[in-house]
């Protein structure tokens, strides 16, 4: 996969499932031909009737927000790749600072989910991002660093090509305060560096970098429009069609 422009919608524990084919028949209904990828997340109970709306003539592409990091067996709870890729679904969101923090998510699990992604060759968005705490004493650079170099750097170069990168700054996620297009590029274009170090320039040039944190149809433009945001990963604002809508165009 080469680098592009992305819009993914994470819908989180949000919509019936009466109220996500509804969503997603409003997002059908908008669509727009175009080389940009558009992706939904919706809850695991929608995956199988969203897989087949979207193959019935949709460019959208399905996306988990998680998944097991083993195959199978005693897990209860957990739904493997395997279990996900009939479906349809072609991405899997690893690392969300949701599932890290409310769910107690380890560098360790989030680096066998990636891995998991990986080798069912399907195409992992992974989340990193600084709290509130760590931009003001300025360790931010250095804390995104590390979760690159703990949950990405150990895969091969040409595995690679099936990572998306999401920087979602915690304290902007949810809480509509965003990053300013200058901080998101200022973290992106240090992202792209931190990748070309460890892979070459080549890689980096590739890789789609999306910003997360608020992405509202007012702001989307402004952050797109940075040389290093290759889109975003919207939370509440993809659960109203209009308003994602209105990113994709930003794109
Ligand atoms: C997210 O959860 O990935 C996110 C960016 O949420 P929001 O757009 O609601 O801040």
């Amino acid at each position: 996969m080469s680098r592009q422009k992305i819009a993914a919608g994470n819908w989180k524990m949000n919509t019936s499932i009466e109220e996500g084919l509804s969503l997603a028949k409003a997002l059908i209904s908008k669509e727009q031909a175009g080389d940009n990828i558009v992706i939904i997340a919706p809850p695991f109970t929608h995956l199988h009737a969203l897989g087949k709306l979207l193959q019935e003539g949709s460019s959208i592409k399905l996306a988990a927000q998680n998944c097991g990091y083993e195959v199978k067996g005693a897990y209860t709870g957990e739904v493997s790749v395997d279990m996900l890729k009939p479906l349809g679904v072609e991405y899997v969101i690893v690392g969300h600072s949701e599932r890290r923090q409310l769910f107690g998510e380890t560098y360790v699990d989030v680096s066998k989910k990636i891995n998991q992604v990986v080798a069912a060759g399907m195409n992992v968005i992974f989340c990193c991002g600084e709290t509130k705490e760590m931009r003001e004493s300025k360790q931010h650079m250095g804390f995104v660093r590390r979760q690159l170099e703990s949950n990405l750097f150990h895969l091969f170069e040409d595995e690679m090509s099936k990572i998306v990168i999401a920087y979602e700054p915690i304290w902007a996620i949810g809480t509509g305060l965003t990053a300013s297009p200058e901080q998101a590029q200022e973290m992106h274009q240090n992202i792209r560096s931190w990748v070309a170090d460890q892979y070459g320039e080549s890689v980096a040039a590739q890789v789609s970098i999306l910003y997360g944190g608020s992405v509202k149809p007012g702001n989307a433009k402004q952050l797109f429009s940075k040389a290093d945001v290759d889109g975003g990963l919207v939370g509440g604002a993809s659960l109203k069609a209009d308003d994602f809508a209105q990113i994709i165009a930003a794109l």
